[in-house]
């Protein structure tokens, strides 16, 4: 994937252009500020919006025909993109069908997860109400094992359809994914969803809308609604003991004093302090030292070590020009 070769600005528009010719859409440029929820990071060399696993493996053969780096985002909900940019090729997942068969559904990983879940109810649906308000995409959502409140959406997994780092295609199962605390074995790998079959419930309707408004009220009472920022910027702890809860990295945070916290225009949230909120302008090298800074008063107070949750998205090491590293 990563030849060590660097590619400078002026070239992404050419190889736009060839890379058009091959029926793909691809954008150059494009800065990863306006993907991102944290609005925050440079251009992404070539941006490259796929439907389907035909148009992705065709993705995946240029980027390593041209030897450049390529990652994947889904709704840049848990994404601080670095500054400098990426300087390779970004695909999108915007696979967007829908099947409903009995109370399993087929879904592209492209959509907005809680438009799925409101959507997931109005067919008659339950069970994916407790992630009411996660941003981002049902693709990023799995990867990732997003979750809340005691659940989390692998539970509901039959299987999906991925694009492996070599190039094939094929369904996985649960299994395969190995699902953990905000993680997957395909997240470590960078192995791209596409879509995905989740086995939901004919449950009470009623209390599943309900508890889908207490959810969206809790959040816009405690979280950032209308700032922007990445979500929980660090795990939360593993139990202290077995059979209890993890730990929520937001209390120990804040009662290292971090609540007080600002770097240039970044600044942990005052309602919740394991949430960096981009203040207008702030940079990501803002966003690095201030969690720095929230790690070591940890640190220090507990002497626990906080891991982050939110992807660093740069340019790997090899295929920085050095004329800019
Ligand atoms: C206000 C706010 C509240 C949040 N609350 C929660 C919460 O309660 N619980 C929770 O778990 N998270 C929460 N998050 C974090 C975030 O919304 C989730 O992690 C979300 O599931 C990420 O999805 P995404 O599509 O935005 O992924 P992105 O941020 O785009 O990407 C995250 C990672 O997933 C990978 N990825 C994305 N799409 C795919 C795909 N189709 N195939 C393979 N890899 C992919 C990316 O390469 C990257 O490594 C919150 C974020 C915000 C901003």
């Amino acid at each position: 994937m990563n030849s060590g070769q660097s590619i400078r600005p002026h070239d992404w528009q050419r190889l736009a252009d060839r890379i058009k010719a091959t029926g793909l859409a691809v954008t150059p440029s494009v800065p990863l500020a306006e993907l991102t929820t944290f609005r925050i990071g440079g251009p992404a060399g070539l941006l490259c919006p796929v439907e389907n696993a035909e148009s992705a493996r065709r993705f995946l053969d240029i980027a390593s025909t041209e030897g450049l780096p390529w990652t994947c985002l889904g709704g840049g909900s848990n994404i601080l993109a670095d500054d400098a940019g990426y300087d390779g090729l970004v695909l999108l997942v915007r696979a967007r069908n829908l099947d409903v068969a009995g109370d399993t559904v087929r879904i592209g990983a492209g959509w907005d997860f809680d438009t799925l879940v409101a959507e997931t109810l109005r067919l008659g649906l339950t069970g994916l109400e407790f992630a009411s308000g996660i941003p981002g995409t049902v693709g990023g959502a799995l990867v990732g094992n997003a979750g809340c409140y005691g659940r989390e959406i692998g539970e509901f997994l039959v299987d999906a359809t991925v694009l492996r780092t070599d190039g094939s295609v094929d369904r996985l199962g649960p299994e395969d994914f190995e699902f953990a605390y905000r993680t997957t074995a395909l997240k470590e790998r960078g192995d791209v969803v596409l879509d995905l079959v989740l086995k939901l419930d004919r449950g009470d309707l009623d209390a599943a809308g309900r508890e889908r408004q207490e959810h969206l009220d809790d959040r816009r009472r405690k979280h950032p609604w209308d700032i922007p920022c990445a979500g929980s910027y660090f795990k939360n702890l593993p139990p202290a003991a077995p059979g209890e809860w993890r730990r929520a990295a937001g209390r120990l945070l804040e009662e290292s004093g971090a609540k007080t916290m600002r770097e240039g225009n970044a600044e942990v949230f005052e309602k919740h302090a394991n949430i960096i909120v981009n203040r207008g302008g702030a940079t990501s090298g803002d966003v690095l030292i201030l969690a720095d800074r929230m790690r070591e008063a940890v640190r220090r107070r507990f002497g626990e070590e906080l891991e982050e949750e939110v992807r660093h998205l740069a340019t790997p090491r090899a295929n920085r020009d050095p004329a800019v590293d």
